[in-house]
């Protein structure tokens, strides 16, 4: 394995599969197999979760809701896809536990950073929950800053196609892929690989960020295993 410890971002999408709103349960049993296949080779793994398949909370202050209280509720709903996902995880086979940035004692530990890398040391998958806890950020700069804090090699952002590209591929069908970039120039770009502060985070600590599929069934093991798959973001 290339990575001893690494840290994925799914994006609250990514647990939606083909469906408008919500989790759909055979995408999260997929991806906690997955999981699972990489921490059986040793790989100490992190996640952190987003919300956005249920709650987003500059959509509501959009729709005139206080951004401060929906940006709240944005963390809470990461926590639905947190313990869902630890549920996967742990139906295959994979120890985990669930650490929250805003306390919920009776479903998940509150965020300790020495007690979330112990747990790695001990091969349990930490699922960090709630993002930072800080309304007016998001799930990608707190990925961006747990990764720092447990000291991760790489950053792995779990998209819906194959990387970065120069354009929306999905409405420009010569859009081209991106094999290579660096932070100066995915933020000077604007190309929407992550926000602007998780780069610019990942930039200051020297983590290099992989961009890949999820769909594609074992990408994550590919992205593990150090095989050029997607985009890197690095020095
Ligand atoms: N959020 C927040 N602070 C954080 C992380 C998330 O306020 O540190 C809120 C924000 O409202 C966001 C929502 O939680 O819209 C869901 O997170 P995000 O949009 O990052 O999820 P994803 O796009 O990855 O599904």
């Amino acid at each position: 394995m290339s990575y001893k410890r690494v840290l994925l971002k799914l994006s609250g999408e990514a647990l939606m599969g083909s469906h408008q709103y919500g989790i759909d349960p055979t995408v999260v049993t997929e991806i906690a197999q997955q999981v699972a296949e990489i921490v059986e080779t040793n790989v100490e793994m992190a996640i952190v979760v987003g919300g956005g398949n249920i709650f987003r909370g500059v959509k509501a202050a959009s729709g005139g809701m206080d951004r401060a209280t929906a940006d709240y509720i944005g963390m809470i709903a990461t926590v639905m896809n947190a313990l869902t996902l630890q549920d996967a995880l742990e139906q295959a086979g994979v120890p985990t536990r669930v650490q929250s940035a805003i306390t919920m004692q009776q479903v998940a530990e509150p965020y300790i950073r020495r007690r979330a890398i112990r747990h790695l040391e001990k091969k349990r998958v930490v699922i960090f929950a709630a993002g930072s806890g800080n309304p007016f950020f998001t799930t990608d700069t707190t990925a961006a800053l747990r990764a720092a804090e447990i000291d991760a090699e790489v950053l792995f952002k779990a998209t819906q196609v194959d990387g970065v590209y120069d354009r929306d591929p999905h409405t420009n069908a010569d859009a081209r892929l991106f094999d290579k970039l660096s932070y100066t120039y995915v933020l000077t770009e604007d190309l929407r690989v992550m926000d602007g502060s998780a780069i610019a985070l990942c930039r200051d600590n020297n983590i290099p960020i992989v961009v890949f599929n999820l769909r594609q069934r074992g990408n994550i093991m590919r992205v593990v295993k150090g095989e050029s798959v997607g985009t890197l973001v690095g020095g």
